[in-house]
Parts: C-alpha cells; sequence; structure tokens
C-alpha cells in the first residue's frame, strides 16, 4: 500500500471531470486500498480519486468514529435527493478552511463496487453529505465554489501565505471532519 499526494486548491487539476471506471481489475483494488490509507492518515472522512491526481469516477468514504465503515463508490449516481442539510465542510484538499455548505439532507445513489457489481444506498447525515462533497470533486467542484468571491480569495491568499511559510503550524489539524 501507498500513501498518495493529495492536490491542494487552487490546482488546476482539481477542475478536471473524471471518467468513468471500466475495467474491474486488481490494479483498481490497489487503487482502492491506497486511497483509503491517504484518506484515514491525512485524516480524513472522504477522498475523491480527483484529489490524488487519479481522474476516474471512485471514492472512498468512512465516516465511523472508529474507522470501520468503509464504503467505495465507483461511477455514483444520484437517483434521489431529499430534503436540506447545510452544515460546516472541510476538504483535505482546502486544508485549514471550514465553511457551510447547502446539500440534501437524503440521497439515494447508486454506484458499483470494487467487483463491478451494482449496489444502490440511501444515505443521510453526514454519510449523504460527504457524497454530494466527493461527487462534487469528480466534477471538478470544490466546497469553496459554493462561497462567494470574497470568500474564495481570502481563502487563496490565506493558502499561498502558508505554502510560503512551510515549515510553521498549519491551522485545522485533526480535530475537524475534512473530505
Ligand atoms: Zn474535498
Amino acid at each position: 500500500m501507498a500513501q498518495l499526494a493529495i492536490l491542494e486548491y487552487p490546482d488546476p487539476r482539481l477542475r478536471t471531470k473524471a471518467q468513468p471506471v471500466t475495467v474491474f481489475d486488481a490494479a483498481l483494488k490497489q487503487q482502492v486500498a491506497d486511497m483509503f490509507e491517504t484518506m484515514y492518515a491525512a485524516p480524513g472522512i472522504g477522498l475523491a480519486a480527483t484529489q490524488v491526481n487519479w481522474h476516474h469516477r471512485l471514492l472512498v468514504i468512512d465516516v465511523s468514529e472508529d474507522k470501520n465503515q468503509p464504503l467505495v463508490l465507483i461511477n455514483p449516481e444520484i437517483l434521489e435527493r431529499e430534503g436540506e442539510a447545510t452544515g460546516e465542510e472541510g476538504c483535505l484538499s482546502v486544508p485549514g478552511i471550514y465553511d457551510d455548505v447547502p446539500r440534501a439532507a437524503r440521497v439515494r445513489v447508486r454506484a458499483r463496487d470494487v467487483d463491478g457489481g451494482t449496489v444502490e444506498h440511501d444515505l443521510t447525515g453526514m454519510l449523504a453529505v460527504c457524497v454530494q462533497h466527493e461527487m462534487d470533486h469528480l466534477d471538478g467542484k470544490l466546497f469553496v465554489d459554493y462561497l462567494s468571491e470574497l470568500k474564495r480569495q481570502r481563502i487563496r491568499k490565506k493558502l499561498d501565505k502558508e505554502r510560503r511559510e512551510r515549515g510553521s503550524a498549519r491551522a485545522g489539524s485533526g480535530q475537524q471532519k475534512r473530505q
């Protein structure tokens, strides 16, 4: 297994629209294993392939406290969305930034598993929010896109400053949920 490098905003590669997965082989299983390792190490609750510069429609999620409920969704599509849930989100590709994003409260998702089988999930709460956040990544969209341009400018400045001052303590470590 290997930990993968996570792209950070405003890296233009995060804007790539991911292609469907068509081959369900050992290499795909390895990619899934590497993405889980990378997500757990970050630490984060979700990771889309786009964030590790692999532009296929694959995402991994685990919102459990004990990191023992891994969920893999390949070529996911949302069949139904219901209600509204706005909560604070963070992102492994936008380190240290947290803000409110409007999402559906419940989603029904159809996807493939690592063996190519079709699965459907009814998701609510943090799982529903996380799936919507990760699916945005596959379309080249980031949670900061829901914020005002002024906020995005501030975020870019803050991240630039942190990159220049590499080695200094970075804001927002493992306390908050990132995906
Ligand atoms: Zn994210």
